[in-house]
């Protein structure tokens, strides 16, 4: 029997690339496609070697062509840290609304079946706590995040659109935020800026008063979830996430505590529309797909340590974003 095969976007990103090693194990033929606005070929290079890995440099939001057959879809090309949606609102834009319309044509030529990638701010900044999967939302259209928020919404309300109008098989996940090895260490996101900190020896850097709390994923378990909707027969929409929710405070002490770092907190002020909690309900993974997170908080942050600290030195003083902070306080 062939084996199947795969098409991932974003495949050179923290996500993308995680899959990519995901779906070589289970044995697939995975096709790889990035346009590297934010990924990068690093996270990936360990495959090219690989007789079943080929990868296209393309940029979904103009027609895709994929030669041969394709069982699976993967899309997880977007921009996903808020520094990057500031920075690139219009890319962001076209990724989930052009860029999935292109996607959801392909599945159907190819009769694959997609599972896009959606997130938790689909609920904005929410009202209730934790989420589950019948909330509306509370987002802001014309906020900062709104480029972001409401592209997603639209994936998942066209991939809906696609299943009902043309019986397309869809898988629509809800990614809750999720860290580990591969993330850029200045893509603004709190887990490596905070270890950045503390590898540079600067002050961390908590925004508002660090009340406002999350709920943080180790990419392994989050692969480990998607790996099995995607095989589900389940096409309503599905969070993933770890419901271990911490404030922001308190998640910067822990990383003071597990980097041994002096340095001390700093509090900045609080990005606008910055939701005040964030935690998943995960009733339906649980009893879906049988799947719950099994790596601990220490145990994941300690690996995405040993990771930023293996990384050359130069990576720790590159400035992605010049205007960091004008970018998210505006
Ligand atoms: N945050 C912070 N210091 C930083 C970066 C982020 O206190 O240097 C806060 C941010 O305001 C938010 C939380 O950490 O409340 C998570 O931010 P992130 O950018 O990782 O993603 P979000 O969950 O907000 O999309």
């Amino acid at each position: 029997m062939n084996p199947k095969r795969i098409l991932i976007t974003g495949a050179a990103g923290f996500l993308g690339s995680h899959l990519c090693d995901r779906f070589i194990h289970e044995g697939y033929e995975v096709v790889g496609m990035d346009n590297l606005i934010t990924g990068d070929l690093k996270n990936i290079e360990h495959l090219f070697k690989l007789k079943e890995f080929e990868f296209y440099h393309h940029d979904v939001s103009k027609f895709v062509h994929v030669s041969g057959r394709l069982d699976y879809i993967l899309h997880f090309a977007s921009p996903a840290s808020p520094i990057d949606y500031l920075k690139i609102p219009i890319q962001t834009l076209k990724v989930g609304s052009l860029g999935i319309h292109n996607l959801l044509g392909l599945a159907r030529a190819k009769q694959a079946r997609i599972l896009i990638a959606s997130t938790s701010e689909v609920y904005g900044d929410p009202l209730i706590n934790p989420q589950h999967e019948e909330y509306y939302g509370n987002v802001n259209a014309v906020g900062p995040r709104g480029v972001y928020d409401e592209a997603k919404r639209f994936q998942e309300a066209i991939t809906m659109a696609y299943r009902n109008f043309h019986g397309l098989e869809t898988r629509i996940v809800r990614i809750f935020n999720t860290y580990g090895p591969r993330m850029r260490l200045n893509d603004g996101r709190v887990l490596p800026a905070f270890i950045g900190q503390a590898l540079r020896g600067e002050d961390l850097t908590v925004f508002g008063t660090g009340t406002q709390t999350r709920s943080f994923c180790y990419v392994d378990d989050l692969v480990e979830g998607i790996y099995r909707l995607l095989l589900s027969e389940y096409s309503e929409p599905i969070n993933l996430g770890n419901p271990d929710e911490i404030t922001i405070l308190d998640f910067a002490k822990e990383v003071i505590a597990l980097t041994g770092t002096r340095q001390k907190i700093v509090f900045k002020e609080l990005p606008k529309d910055d939701p005040k909690v964030r935690q998943p309900d995960i009733s339906k993974a649980r009893a879906i797909l049988n799947w719950e997170p099994i790596i601990s908080r220490s145990e994941g942050i300690a690996k995405t340590y040993a990771y930023f600290k293996s990384l050359p030195s130069e990576e720790l003083y590159r400035t992605e974003h010049k205007n960091f902070e004008t970018y998210i306080h505006k």
